[in-house]
């Protein structure tokens, strides 16, 4: 296969430039595909730095697909804990115990069966595909979309929708090395082409960028929009222990762990005591002490000084630390 200028250029530089990262360590084909599951769907929403501690930790304590799938659900999510979008470690799970049982324990290594496990949607597929499998894909991450963008100067609405990024990002040619070529693409926006100040004197495909040439590097977003929302949170607290619930009512944290709490539809004078931001909901919460205890389905007591024995979203342990301050 005769490979593009620029397809040369990015992997001769990724392959004098790449950082060492455990997930992409010298190991077995069948070790790589559980390596490339568990920290794709880590990398999900998250950025690599923090990712790597976890990832550690987690190979260590689950070394395997099989023990993924037989993992309990406690020592998962205490695995989990810090990392956020909990509902990411379930599906992990789910997606093992389904490839045990359906795929004989082998990760598949098609576009369509990979879609139908939870928690695996086109970008991670095409990832686990390029990065596990050596298949040419180019999954298009934050990193590699900056890049394109960039490259080719996409400043306009229509320009920058998914739908027109996933066609033009054919510029970046096919490799015979697909699995070098994703990652490649993705370390060259997450070390040189970054959100801000991009290195561009020490990037390899400099000569045709056009916002280099342009010296104009602003990124025009397709912004989620952020939602404001109000909640009075309910504090009951006895002998230095604070009651939380199975959060089993609202769509984010579910049946994690949180304070009992309920939604106020635009309130008047609402003056929060905190402002919590979680994916894009502005949270604004207004603190309100209680003396009665109330009947809970799932009450659940935790000592504020014992916190880190507990597994809880960051979101309450945020909530508890604003308490101790206050
Ligand atoms: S030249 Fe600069 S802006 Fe263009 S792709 Fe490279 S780092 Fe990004």
């Amino acid at each position: 296969m005769k490979e593009q200028l620029v397809t040369k250029k990015i992997l001769n530089w990724y392959d004098l430039n790449k950082r060492s990262l455990p997930w992409r360590k010298n190991v077995s084909q069948q070790k790589r595909q559980y390596y490339t599951l568990v920290s794709e769907f880590m990398l999900q929403q998250t950025q690599v730095v923090t990712v790597i501690p976890y990832f550690k930790r987690f190979i260590k304590n689950v070394p395997d697909l099989k023990s993924l799938s037989g993992v309990q659900n406690k020592k998962l999510l205490k695995l989990w804990e810090g990392l956020g979008y909990y509902s990411r470690a379930k599906n992990l799970k789910k997606t093992a115990q389904i490839v045990t049982k359906n795929f004989k324990g082998k990760i598949p290594d098609s576009f369509a069966d990979l879609i139908s496990l939870p928690g695996i949607g086109n970008y991670t597929a095409s990832a686990i595909l390029a990065i596990a499998f050596n298949k040419p894909y180019i999954p298009l991450d934050g990193n590699i979309e900056r890049v394109l963008k960039r490259y080719l100067y996409l400043k306009k609405k229509k320009d920058i929708q998914k739908d027109n990024l996933i066609k033009k990002k054919s510029i970046f040619g096919i490799s015979s090395r697909p699995s070098d070529y994703a990652q490649a693409l993705m370390e060259l926006g997450a070390l040189i082409c970054k959100p801000t100040n991009p290195s561009c004197y020490k990037c390899p495909i400099s000569n045709k960028c056009m916002a280099f040439k342009k010296k104009d590097f602003y990124l025009k977003k397709n912004n989620k929009k952020n939602i404001d929302k109000y909640f009075l949170l309910k504090v009951f607290k006895k002998d230095q222990r604070y009651l939380l619930i199975k959060n089993t009512k609202f769509n984010f944290l579910k049946n994690l762990t949180i304070f009992p709490m309920e939604e106020l539809s635009q309130p008047k004078n609402f003056n929060e005591n905190l402002n919590i931001k979680l994916s894009n909901m502005n949270m604004n919460i207004k603190i309100q002490y209680s003396k009665n205890i109330r009947k809970f389905h799932t009450p659940y007591w935790v000592d504020e000084k014992k916190l880190d024995n507990y597994v809880l979203p960051s979101f309450t342990k945020k909530i508890v630390k604003y308490l101790e301050k206050n």
